[in-house]
């Protein structure tokens, strides 16, 4: 029987990244995954495919990016986003709550692992439009989050596919891991289910890089609370936790923020998971620019506590919470034209009305008087004296509102006025398996390695807890799968 150096448990960033990984050290490599082909990539294909690393200047995002032109390196300022500002953004958004030894690993290793990808022959470009607006004919990028992947999601894990083939890595899809084989102590293959048929794969070693739980109801409510079930999920239906149960069915340890998940506010009537046509267009990101208001016409949220980047993760659980769990962002016509491309999707739950009374009576679900009196009173709360400028915290607040506006704030007067329903969608969980910040290897309830066994992805615990900076889940598959990769022949 054939026995691999290596099988990894999933096809998605991670995954790939642990596998170009493995295949430089020269171990065979056989990647598993339960999707079928034209569903493969993941939660990696759903993204935009932006991705954030520490950097130091133009430099950096030139050698990243050779495709830029002499004019636009000219009109751009990339500013610098050192690790001191990843780590402030980590301890920030986590509240201090991140491993110290694993958010290390993660930003001190974040660089070198984007010119890693690179040369493997991953393409990057910069995120203009959505991380940097063009104020007085120069871009300025702003929150950490300068590149994407070339081509998005899909580009990425098409890129990836196509350079672990090049190398020699081969992909199973319809192969599902039901549950690791061990020796009673070392980790030793797979049980797969393909087709129906079972089967035991054997290897030295195995990552497992299969996701979260966010697409198991049962598990949501589990671990993150009652409501839960009733969330849309916003990428890959594949992500039930199955390898977070089978890893601890093997001795591992469990780790971080299990209740907690990374949930943004998402098209009311999107489907019940991502819709690979629509991609991330359900997302409803230019709140800063707007205000939300809920069931009771009442806004619930400071929607320009900072920039997007930094809260658009956490208000979808706040959405959640809110009566009927729904919200209606309101835009008036002097910041139409910043709002995001998603908000000019066909399949946007949308109204429009030339006046605020038209609007109030065309919310679905809110009360119009309520609504009408909190826009009077919002109105009147707002700092008009304080210039607006959306590439800078500009504080431009409101004054004395129970929940205040502290970026942004513009009055709701002008029309035509545009307004979009959305719910909760969670993206992935924060909770999972515990490894070695060294090598990636899964730790068991003594603490101790599990021999021959790595994990790396959405199903690694301990890094984000409460929220997250945008950007962050693939560059923490790219550093925890090549660190994984790079230890599945030991040393
Ligand atoms: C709409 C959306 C937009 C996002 N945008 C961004 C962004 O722009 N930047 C960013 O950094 N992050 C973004 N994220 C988060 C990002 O997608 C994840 O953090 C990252 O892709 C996780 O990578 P992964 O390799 O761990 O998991 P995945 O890419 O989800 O791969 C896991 C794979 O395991 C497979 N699998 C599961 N169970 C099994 C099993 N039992 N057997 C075999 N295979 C199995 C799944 O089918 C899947 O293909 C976004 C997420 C979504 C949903």
């Amino acid at each position: 029987m054939q026995t691999w150096d290596t099988i990894i448990i999933g096809a998605g960033n991670a995954a790939f990244c642990a596998a170009h990984a493995a295949r430089e050290k020269g171990a065979s490599v056989l990647m598993l995954e339960c999707a079928p082909e034209a569903e493969n990539g993941g939660n990696s294909r759903y993204t935009a495919g932006a991705i954030r690393f520490a950097y130091d200047g133009a430099d950096d995002i030139r050698a990243l990016c050779p495709d830029l032109s002499e004019e636009q390196i000219a009109i751009t300022d990339f500013g610098t986003y050192t690790q001191e500002q990843f780590f402030d953004d980590m301890f920030r958004v986590t509240r201090f709550r991140t491993d110290p030894a694993l958010c290390e690993r993660l930003v001190t290793t974040s660089r070198e692992t984007m010119h890693w990808m690179r040369g493997k022959g991953i393409r990057f470009m910069p995120i203009y439009g959505r991380q940097a607006f063009k104020v007085d004919g120069r871009f300025k990028f702003w929150g950490g989050l300068t590149l994407e992947a070339w081509g998005g999601g899909p580009g990425l894990v098409d890129a990836h596919t196509e350079i672990a083939r090049a190398s020699g890595v081969e992909i199973r899809y319809e192969t599902r891991a039901l549950e690791l084989l061990t020796d009673g102590h070392a980790v030793t293959g797979v049980k797969v289910r393909h087709r129906g048929e079972l089967q035991d794969l054997r290897a030295r070693s195995v990552v497992i890089a299969s996701g979260g739980f966010q697409a198991s109801p049962e598990m949501r409510t589990r671990y993150l609370g009652p409501g839960w079930e009733m969330a849309r999920v916003r990428g890959s239906r594949f992500n039930t936790g199955e390898g977070i149960k089978m890893a601890m069915a093997a001795g591992a340890s469990t780790y971080g923020n299990w209740s907690g998940c990374h949930a943004v506010g998402w098209d009311y009537n999107a489907p019940e998971f991502g819709d690979l046509d629509v991609g991330d267009g359900f997302q409803k990101h230019s709140y800063p620019w707007g205000v939300m208001v809920n069931a009771t016409g009442r806004r619930f949220v400071d929607e320009g506590a900072d920039f997007r980047n930094y809260t658009y993760a956490k208000y979808g659980r706040v959405i959640l919470n809110q009566p009927d769990q729904f919200a209606w962002q309101v835009f008036d016509a002097k910041v139409t034209h910043l709002l995001r491309d998603e908000y000019r999707i066909k399949r946007a739950t949308k109204v429009t009305a030339p006046t605020l009374e038209e609007l109030a009576q065309k919310l679905e679900g809110v009360d119009p008087q309520g609504f009408l009196d909190e826009i009077r009173a919002y109105n009147a709360a707002v700092d008009t004296g304080t210039p607006f400028d959306p590439n800078v915290k500009d504080g431009r607040g409101t004054r004395g509102l129970a929940v205040p506006k502290s970026n942004w704030a513009n009055t709701i007067g002008d029309g035509p006025f545009e307004a979009y329903q959305v719910g909760c969608g969670i993206t992935f969980t924060f909770g999972g398996l515990r490894i070695d910040p060294d090598s990636a290897q899964v730790l068991d309830n003594d603490l101790a390695p599990v021999p021959g066994l790595f994990a790396a992805g959405e199903l690694v615990g301990g890094i984000f807890y409460f929220n997250y900076p945008g950007g962050t889940g693939l560059i923490s598959g790219s550093v925890f799968g090549r660190l994984a990769g790079e230890h599945v022949l030991g040393g």
